[in-house]
């Protein structure tokens, strides 16, 4: 299964349940002690590395979350490459993913 905050694979069972969202490991550590040193580094060096389409979904999602399938409509790619922009995106702790009423949809961190 994915982790909810970013976005890696993990096994089945790996996962930690943490205020009804799957994460990883690493992810859990990170929000049980939410002054990660490496954070900021990370997100600084990333907003550099964005590429078009990061940036179009990122401007897409200003309005508010968006599903898969609203994001798909608005840009000209389809859904796997989108998902694979996303899970990019959620690497760099920019977009994170929610649920609402049982979809899976995404929103900007900040
Ligand atoms: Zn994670």
């Amino acid at each position: 299964m994915q982790c909810e905050r970013c976005g890696s694979l993990m096994a089945l069972g790996a996962e930690t349940a943490h205020n009804g969202r799957f994460l990883c490991r690493e992810c859990h550590l990170d929000v049980l002690s939410p002054s990660g040193v490496c954070e900021p580094w990370t997100l600084q060096s990333s907003r550099r590395s964005l590429n078009d389409i990061q940036r179009r979904i990122l401007t897409c999602l200003k309005a508010g979350s968006a599903s898969l399938a609203e994001l798909a409509a608005g840009l000209p790619m389809g859904e796997p490459d989108l998902e694979r922009e996303l899970g990019g995106l959620q690497r760099m702790d920019l977009v994170r993913v929610a649920r609402k009423g049982g979809t899976k949809v995404f929103r900007r961190t900040t």
